[in-house]
């Protein structure tokens, strides 16, 4: 399976000079999404996850269906104001001014084993970000997977030594 066959590449969205990776494609063909899927959950397995966390929105796409296929949890990092109860934040840099991301301070027990997922990882900003939410929380980080890495961006040194599963490299 090509996975690359089915992802949209639109210059200049969602501003001018972006080359957007768009996952939409992927996402409407039943077999390339199982198959993304797949690769994540097998992933899940030999890192030991036991709840998986993602960002807004599209880690939630490809985060939830892990988590149905291996029957665990999982937990939503949303942007500020959108989580209802009481929640911890980070605030990170991005190129231009800063960004809060949030989670729900009872959505993590100390000590799980905890995979984040998100569909792509370009600059690291949101995994990092995301990391730190669930180092706070008392978790700890099992692993990172996206379908997408754009390597030339180097978001993987944000991740450091954990374990690391990309499906696509552009
Ligand atoms: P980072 O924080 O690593 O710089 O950016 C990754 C985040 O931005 C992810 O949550 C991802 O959904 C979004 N993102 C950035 N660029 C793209 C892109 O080209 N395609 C998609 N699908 N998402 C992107």
């Amino acid at each position: 399976m090509d996975l690359r066959e089915h992802i949209a590449i639109v210059q200049n969205f969602p501003k001018e000079g972006i080359s957007f990776k768009d996952i939409t494609p992927l996402m409407d063909n039943g077999e390339a999404f199982k198959y993304a899927v797949d690769q994540i959950v097998e992933f899940a397995k030999e890192v030991g996850a036991d709840i998986i966390v993602g960002p807004e929105a599209r880690g939630f796409i490809i985060g939830c269906p892990v988590a149905y296929a291996l029957g665990i949890g999982f937990a939503p990092v949303r942007k500020p104001g959108k989580l209802p109860r009481e929640v911890v934040s980070v605030e990170y840099a991005l190129e231009y001014g800063t960004n809060v991301l949030a989670m729900h301070k009872d959505a993590i027990s100390p000590g799980q084993k905890v995979l984040i997922i998100d569909d792509l990882l370009a600059t690291g900003g949101t995994v990092d970000a995301t990391i730190q939410l669930v180092e706070k929380l008392g978790g700890t980080v099992a692993g990172c997977a996206f379908i997408i890495e754009l390597t030339e961006l180097n978001g993987r040194e944000k991740i450091g030594n954990y374990p690391i599963k990309t499906l696509l490299q552009y």
